[in-house]
């Protein structure tokens, strides 16, 4: 079953493809990880430790992936955002790739995904994947749905948003650059994760998500612990007019627009996405106290995280994982 939810505005034709490279940042060589070593040698942590405040940098079996202690402390789950150390791909790709569609080999992909299965200590067969559109569209997951967009083909699309209350699926959605959202009811033992862009998040991709909960699980927003995972920072995202725009519609609360967007002149702002999200949740009735956001910016970091922008797309994708124990 999927829940659909009425778009803010179904009629904008924005891609996050389209937006520009920031100006004033070194243009990207793809030269920098061509190789495909473990790339744990060659990258340098220094300019990541000083912004790991807030995730856990984790190793299991040679795979590096991130965790939010927030979400940890629940004891509910069992969840992580990888990096792009520890897989089998090469090239653009190296090392974690976790998307079949991007031109990756196929074993690759299904030996990344072996070793993340690792990792969480679940099977292949437990994950199920969304089918990313930026919708605002979520899905109720259940036993009939695991393996889905791994093992076998998915029977779904549009599908940005996934739930569930079955102990043991573990839910899978895909990222770089654009916000993952994780959400815990620690009542209902429930979870979900979404796939909120730019689009998801003028959308309110995160209050969707929780509709969604509160419609199949009785989730009440004060249960739910949240985090907001890796992506672009506001340092790094250039937005034109349009989008800019599209935020100041849409997020009119007091000082909102002051804190989302900053304005470079010539048409051009950067954007704040993580506390975009932090609004949207919070103002959904999630406690503040309750939602973790990260530090850490997918396109300041393009060899440890795969960043659309940094690489000017070409690049693999980074997946966010979480099931109830
Ligand atoms: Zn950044």
């Amino acid at each position: 079953m999927t829940i659909k939810r009425k778009l803010f505005n179904d009629k904008t034709s924005y891609n996050i493809d389209n937006i520009n490279m920031p100006q004033d940042k070194d243009s990207f060589s793809t030269d920098e990880y061509s190789s495909n070593s473990p790339v744990t040698d060659d990258y340098s942590p220094d300019g990541l430790n000083k912004n790991m405040l807030r995730m856990k940098r984790n190793i299991s079996k040679d795979i590096e992936y991130l965790t939010f202690p927030l979400l940890e402390e629940t004891h509910l789950v069992r969840h992580l955002f990888s990096t792009r150390l520890g897989g089998v791909s090469k090239g653009i790709f190296s090392s974690m790739n976790l998307s079949y569609t991007r031109g990756d080999d196929k074993e690759a992909v299904d030996e990344n995904y072996r070793r993340i299965a690792g990792a969480l200590g679940c099977e292949v067969t437990d994950i199920v994947c969304s089918d990313q559109t930026h919708t605002t569209n979520v899905r109720v997951v259940d036993e009939k749905d695991r393996g889905k967009g791994v093992l076998y083909p998915k029977d779904y699309t549009d599908v940005d948003g996934l739930i569930t209350n079955v102990r043991g699926i573990v839910l899978a959605t895909f990222y770089a650059d654009c916000v993952p959202l994780f959400f815990i009811d620690t009542k209902n033992k429930a979870i979900g994760l979404s796939h909120s862009g730019w689009r998801g998040t003028v959308n309110r991709m995160g209050a969707a998500t929780l509709e969604a909960m509160n419609e199949a699980f009785g989730t009440m927003p004060e249960d739910v612990c949240a985090a907001i995972g890796p992506s672009i920072c506001r340092d790094c995202y250039e937005v034109s007019e349009d989008v800019a725009e599209a935020f100041r519609q849409e997020f009119k609360g007091l000082g909102q627009e002051k804190e989302l967007l900053v304005d470079k002149g010539f048409g051009k702002y950067y954007l704040d996405l993580w506390r975009a999200n932090q609004i949207v949740l919070e103002e959904a009735g999630v406690s503040p106290d309750k939602i973790q956001v990260t530090d850490i910016c997918t396109c300041c970091n393009p060899s440890y995280l795969f960043s659309h922008r940094a690489s000017q797309g070409k690049r693999g994708n980074l997946g966010a994982f979480m099931g109830l124990v």
